[in-house]
């Protein structure tokens, strides 16, 4: 159950991170460093979350593996390849469900289809399984305002899910909803995670997803992932991983077991020591 001070490079990896660094320089003010020196790797169908103080640069690191941002210092690689920008194989979550209030349900899962000038014809079959496997059947036609915010963040993750990428980024996809649709979202996630896989796998490479998750809950992560990566406070860099051994598919049983317990409380603790803080984002 120990962690270890250094990331593993692991086999078959789909993401791999090396040397990883963000300086934001802007006008006028002082630089901000906020990723100094990360290396991290995910394994196809690995679920890592990555926990750390607020403003020690999750968000950051999510949008560089995005695409979304370059990097000052390092590389990511997705299968080998540097990213160099947004791409259809790496989906993403916000932390606020941000859907077009306009569109219905369907036509906001459809959207990136629609930026991207392709026939969305061709992806409505996989759009109402997406939407029946996270449990929104019937609500396609539905405007946004219809749905509760858990409803909605599984909306998001329709929509992140809709191009099938190899990779799934969620910034703290939860934190917004309250503690009990939380909990429910989180089994709906492993659900999704699994059904969501299985439905595709014979159309397609991608066996299982890979997801990156970040979250100010220790235990969500301990729930939810294969590894939880701990960053330490701005600059952030990894200082301890744990590997999470219980069997999958989970259930809120394991929330029951002793070891479930010591984990939440080792990680927290590590936190506390490196980072001086607790870590609310
Ligand atoms: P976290 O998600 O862990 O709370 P962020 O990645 O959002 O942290 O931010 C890390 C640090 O980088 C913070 O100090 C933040 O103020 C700074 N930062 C984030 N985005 C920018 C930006 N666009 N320009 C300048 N500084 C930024
Ligand atoms: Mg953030």
């Amino acid at each position: 159950m120990s962690g270890t001070n250094v990331a593993e490079k692991e086999h078959n990896a789909v993401i791999e991170i090396q040397n990883l660094g963000m300086t934001y320089t802007r006008n006028n003010l002082e630089p901000v460093t906020a990723i100094e020196d990360i290396h991290l790797s995910a394994s196809e169908g690995e679920f890592v979350s990555i926990v750390g103080p607020s403003g020690c640069g999750k968000t950051t690191l999510l949008r560089l593996v995005s695409g979304l941002l370059t990097p000052t210092k390092g590389a990511v690689n997705i299968h080998g390849q540097p990213v160099t920008g947004p791409s259809r194989n790496v989906g993403m979550v916000f932390q606020q469900p941000i859907l077009l209030e306009w569109r219905s349900i369907l036509d906001n899962i459809l959207l990136p289809i629609e930026v991207r000038k392709e026939n969305k014809k061709d992806y409505q079959e996989q759009a109402m399984q997406l939407l029946k496997l996270s449990g929104l059947d019937g609500f396609g036609n539905k405007s946004p305002f219809e749905l509760s915010g858990g409803m909605k963040q599984r909306a998001c993750i329709c929509r992140a899910l809709i191009e099938n990428p190899a990779v799934l980024l969620m910034d703290e996809p939860f934190g917004a909803l309250d503690a009990f649709t939380r909990d429910q979202m989180n089994l709906e996630l492993l659900r999704i995670w699994r059904g969501e896989s299985d439905a595709f796998k014979d159309v397609t490479h991608h066996a299982k997803k890979t997801i990156i998750f970040i979250t100010h809950s220790i235990q969500e992560a301990v729930f939810l992932s294969d590894r939880v990566i701990v960053l330490s406070a701005r600059p952030s860099k990894v200082i301890k991983e744990y590997k999470i051994p219980f069997a999958r598919p989970r259930t809120e049983e394991v929330l029951k077991e002793q070891e479930f317990g010591e984990l939440v409380f080792q990680i927290t603790d590590d936190i506390k020591a490196n980072c001086g803080q607790l870590l609310y984002s």
